[in-house]
């Protein structure tokens, strides 16, 4: 993880940006108070005041001297990024759209459940892996999303909510970091926001209601079960490397064994034995949705204990893909049910706000040029289908 004092001793600088303390672990906050020649305990009480109790203005602090809040003024600041706009759908599905410092936008998504409240997180501006069938990928990318800003979407959520607060309900039971963005490509920053969605002071999330996803960034994967113990996903969406290749282009880079390694050292890391990854599958009319691939999904994880959740395809603008039938789909799951896996099918949530996986696309001022190459490709040529 990156040291604060940079951060710090800038802040000390006349002139110079204040820090936000809204994105600060617990680490970085102990850092923080001791270049201001406080105790750690002074870490503690912010954390409860920022995150448990919502509040964002050091003269409310009133366990703080009077002193300490001046200083506090002068030097901090916790500011979460800017609300554009709220959409909530019928089915209870709450969407914002959030703008960052530079002006591009994210999104993030919570979905009510029977038992629990889950909220869709993002990482980054945008993707930079290009997956053939994500809205995101086709944005382009602008850049990393700072841990404060990716903390700041649950500090949001759960303030629109009225879920912060002395003896406050939970609402937000649940976080995944499967908004915009690939995760395991802003690691320091997730590491840091996701500390503090486990930390007993912050939000005191177990480690399994908290999930990464990731499209299978194999050295980051690594690095990441020395550090973090949260749930982990991957995006596996096709059972061999031919296919994989075309949908996940990062497969090109680490392919399915390697990936398939490092999530099984992941769970070694692990002290809890019976911990299980979720293999996620977004089913394609005609791409990768046939038995064979059932089959041959099911051979390759029979070592890897997982559960697999099956997502529909999301279609959206510029993909030609097609949603699975539901045919196709109930005959997938059940060649996967046959041969013993635990399988989940996502149902389709916040249609009528576009709030679904894979349909997130905030407005990205995109620094790779992507979205102008494939609102011109997809003028010029429909997209191939894979079979
Ligand atoms: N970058 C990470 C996390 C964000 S994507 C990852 O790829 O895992 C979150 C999930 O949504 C992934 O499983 C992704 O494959 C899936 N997804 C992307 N586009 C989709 C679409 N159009 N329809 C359904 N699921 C999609
Ligand atoms: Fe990025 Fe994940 Fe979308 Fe792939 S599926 S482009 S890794 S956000």
């Amino acid at each position: 993880m990156t040291s604060v004092n940079a951060d710090i001793n800038q802040a000390v600088e006349p002139q110079q940006e204040k820090v936000n303390l809204l994105g600060l672990s617990a680490e970085k906050l102990v850092e923080f108070f001791a270049a201001l020649g406080e105790k750690p305990f002074r870490a503690t009480q912010l954390l409860k005041w920022i995150h448990q109790l919502g509040v964002d203005d050091f003269e409310q602090m009133t366990n703080l001297s009077k002193a300490l809040r001046q200083k506090l003024k002068e030097k901090a600041e916790i500011r979460a990024p800017e609300v554009v706009s709220r959409h909530d759908s019928a089915d209870g599905t709450r969407k914002w759209i959030i703008r960052v410092t530079g002006g591009s936008c994210i999104e993030t998504v919570f979905i009510p459940e029977k038992d629990r409240g889950t909220l869709c997180v993002s990482s980054q501006v945008g993707c930079s892996l290009d997956c053939s069938f994500c809205a995101t990928g086709k944005q382009g990318f602008n850049r990393d999303l700072t841990a404060a800003e990716i903390i700041g979407q649950v500090w949001i959520a759960a303030k629109s909510f009225d879920s912060l607060g002395v003896g406050a309900e939970r609402v937000v039971s649940n976080v995944v970091m499967m908004g915009m963005g690939e995760p395991l490509l802003n690691f320091d920053n997730v590491v840091d926001a996701m500390s503090l969605m486990l930390h007993d002071c912050a939000y005191g999330l177990s480690k399994r209601r908290v999930t990464l996803s990731t499209s299978g960034v194999v050295p980051a994967l690594d690095r990441l079960g020395d550090v973090s113990d949260v749930s982990l996903a991957i995006s596996l969406h096709a059972p061999n490397d031919r296919l994989r290749d075309e949908l996940v282009p990062i497969n090109r880079k680490y392919p399915i064994a390697m990936l398939l390694d490092s999530a099984r050292r992941y769970l070694d890391k692990m002290p809890d034995t019976h911990r299980k990854i979720t293999v996620e599958y977004t089913l394609m009319d005609q791409v990768n949705d046939r038995d064979e691939h059932a089959r041959e999904l099911a051979k390759l994880l029979k070592d890897i204990p997982c559960k697999i959740n099956l997502i529909p395809f999301n279609p959206f603008a510029q993909s030609d893909y097609r949603r699975v039938t539901n045919t196709a789909l109930q005959r997938f799951r059940d060649i996967l049910h046959r041969e013993g896996y635990t399988v989940t099918v996502r149902t389709t949530r916040g249609d009528d706000i576009a709030a679904a996986c894979g349909q997130l696309a905030g407005t990205v001022n995109d620094k790779t040029r992507r979205s102008e190459r494939y609102q011109r490709q997809a003028e010029e040529t429909p997209i191939r289908f894979v079979s």
